[in-house]
């Protein structure tokens, strides 16, 4: 089968590479739809995502759709029929430690959460014509749900989970920062959770009107306006809730200074590695939590469900589909924020 493997920054080749044995419990899928996420960007660009590092040739990629085209029953998990389209949650936790079975399948210490250089070896991705997956990580999806939207599920359901840790949204004033996939994503989730108004800031005026498109009380250049996120929040008394989808130094530091007091920023975007100073003394002096938001779990399948019923639309986001042989200008395209694209998918099969 051939698959998109990253060899180093910037070197990213299509190449055939085995096909694994299904081991009980496990499905194979034929993958039709992949997005490029923040993350295979920054391994593409940087051979390195936060603290994980590229050490082997990693096929990248884990927002993927496709068909069930083989199962090997075992492992007491009911496996979706031959030929039934699914989205995939690149999640598989070990389904036995405390997190667990806590219900925090996300923090669990033997994840192996697909396209990911976090383990040595790493954990293979899904830009390939196929994929191995256990049974319950296929969530099926309506026959004629388009793949590409499917494979949103994952996005989606990262922004619902920055939500849930968000607390009370209901009503809320909230600022997300960041226009890329996720922040437009946690603007779509915090409107889907009730949220009373929502301030999008970014440093391109494209993914601001796309943030206005889909249903943003305020979109900020904060690169253009510096003072105007500032006199947002004070005519505003603050924001109840900050989610903070850019992984920028700078962002985070400016936004305890923007919430009110008792808020709480939800902290999604991979900073870069080390230690980022913090007004630690904002945070304590008007108790704003700061929280992290890493993954999701159950949020896959409930994303699925909004998809499906179009509770929530994600077509805004869809920028551009390559096949996968031209997988380099995919991720030229989406590396070049400013020529306006979001999200762009590999079409695979
Ligand atoms: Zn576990």
């Amino acid at each position: 089968m051939l698959a998109a493997v990253l060899h180093g920054a910037h070197d990213l080749r299509i190449e055939a590479r085995e096909d694994r044995m299904l081991l009980p419990g496990e499905v194979r899928v034929r993958v039709r739809a992949g997005g490029i996420c923040g993350s295979d960007l920054s391994y593409f660009n940087k051979g390195s995502v936060g603290d994980f590092k590229i050490r082997e040739p990693l096929t990248l990629g884990h927002e993927v759709a496709g068909d069930v085209v083989a199962v090997a029953a075992g492992d007491g998990f009911a496996a979706p029929a031959i030929g039934t389209r699914v989205a995939i949650n690149p999640s598989r936790p070990c389904l036995h430690c405390g997190f667990c079975r806590a219900g925090r399948e996300n923090l669990c210490r033997r994840m192996r959460f697909l396209g990911s250089a976090a383990l040595m070896p790493h954990i293979q991705g899904a830009f390939s014509e196929t994929v191995v997956v256990r049974a319950d990580q296929c969530v099926p999806v309506p026959a004629d749900m388009p793949y590409r939207l499917a494979a949103c599920a994952e996005p989606l359901a990262v922004a619902l989970h920055g939500v849930r840790r968000a607390g009370r949204v209901l009503g809320a004033n909230v600022l997300v920062a960041g226009a890329g996939p996720i922040g437009l994503l946690c603007l779509a989730a915090a409107l889907h959770a009730g949220a009373g108004s929502v301030t999008v800031t970014d440093l391109f005026d494209g993914p601001l009107a796309i943030a206005r498109r889909m249903g943003a009380s305020q979109a900020v250049n904060v690169r253009d306006d510096a003072g105007g996120l500032e006199h947002l929040a004070g005519a505003a008394g603050g924001f109840d809730v900050a989610l903070e989808a850019t992984g920028s130094t700078a962002s985070i530091v400016a936004m305890p200074a923007l919430m009110r007091p008792g808020g709480r920023i939800v902290q999604l975007g991979m900073l870069p590695p080390g230690a980022t100073p913090l007004p630690v003394n904002l945070l304590m002096a008007r108790e704003i939590d700061l929280v992290g938001s890493f993954r999701f779990h159950e949020e896959f399948g409930i994303a699925v469900a909004a998809l499906a019923n179009g509770r929530i639309d994600v077509s805004p986001i869809l920028s551009a589909t390559f096949p996968l042989a031209e997988a380099n200008a995919a991720f030229a395209l989406a590396s070049d924020r400013a020529q306006g694209a979001i999200k762009v998918h590999l079409e695979i099969g």
